[in-house]
C-alpha cells in the first residue's frame, strides 16, 4: 500500500537561477538576502539539496524521486555568481550545476567567469553546458545548430578535459526539432525553465522542467506544484 501510494507521491523539483546580488538586472538577479532566506526555507522545511546526478540516476531507473529532494543549476555562467553567490552556496553546503554559454567564456565577456574560475567552483559545483554562442533552439536552422553544437563541445572539452553530459537550452526554448537533434551529441539529460512544476519518473528525460524565481514567496508556493 505504502509502495504506490508513496510512489505517487514521489517528485522532486530543480531550481534555476541567473545572476547573483547584481542590482543592474533586478528580473533576474537574486540579492545576497533573498538567496539566504530560500536557503533557510529549504533547510528549515526538511528540503535536502542533492547533485543533480542523483535526481536524474532515479529519473533513468524509473525510481520514485524523494519529495523533498530539490537540486540547483544556475544558467549562463555570470561572474556574480563567482563573486556573490558562491560563498552563500559554500556557506549551506548546497551542491550547484552551472550551464556555461561558451562563446561568453572563451572570448573573456566581462560580465561571464573565465575557464580558471569555473574549474575552481568545479571543485564545489558540476559543469555543464549551454551552447556555444546562446542561439534560441527553436529559430536557429540544423546547420547553424549543428556548428554551434560542433563549436562550442570542442571548446568545453578542450577547456575543461571532459565531455558534458548535460544540456540547458538557451532561454528554456525547444522544440520536438532541435530536441532530437540534440540528443544526437549523447546528453545524459536535458533542461528547460518552464516553471511547471516536479520532476517525476513520468518526466522526459530530454525536457526536464525547472522553477525560477527570485523571490521567496514564489518559490514557496512552486515547490507545492506537482
Ligand atoms: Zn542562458
Amino acid at each position: 500500500m505504502c509502495i504506490s501510494f508513496c510512489y505517487l507521491l514521489a517528485d522532486a523539483h530543480i531550481l534555476l537561477y541567473h545572476r547573483f546580488n547584481d542590482d543592474r538586472y533586478p528580473s533576474t538577479s537574486i540579492s545576497n538576502e533573498e538567496l539566504r532566506e530560500q536557503f533557510t526555507f529549504l533547510k528549515n522545511n526538511n528540503y535536502t539539496v542533492v547533485e543533480l546526478d542523483k535526481i536524474i540516476e532515479k529519473l533513468e531507473k524509473k525510481e520514485a524521486i524523494p519529495d523533498k529532494w530539490v537540486a540547483i543549476t544556475i544558467d549562463d555562467n555570470y561572474k556574480s555568481f563567482y563573486d556573490n553567490g558562491y560563498k552563500i552556496f559554500k556557506e549551506f553546503n548546497y551542491p550547484f550545476t552551472i550551464f556555461v554559454y561558451v562563446e561568453a567564456t572563451n572570448g573573456k565577456y566581462s560580465d561571464f567567469m573565465s575557464w580558471g574560475k569555473l574549474k575552481e567552483v568545479s571543485g564545489f559545483g558540476q559543469i555543464e553546458y549551454h551552447s556555444y554562442a546562446h542561439l534560441s533552439m527553436v529559430k536557429a536552422d540544423k546547420d547553424k545548430l549543428k556548428k554551434d553544437f560542433e563549436k562550442g563541445l570542442k571548446l568545453f572539452e578542450e577547456n575543461l578535459g571532459y565531455k558534458p553530459k548535460y544540456f540547458s537550452y538557451p532561454y528554456g526554448e525547444m522544440n520536438e526539432y532541435s530536441k532530437e537533434l540534440i540528443k544526437e551529441y549523447n546528453f545524459r539529460a536535458i533542461f528547460n525553465q518552464n516553471n511547471n512544476g516536479a520532476v517525476s519518473e513520468k518526466s522526459d528525460i530530454f525536457n526536464i522542467d525547472r522553477l525560477v524565481t527570485t523571490k521567496t514567496a514564489t518559490l514557496k508556493s512552486l515547490l507545492k506544484q506537482r
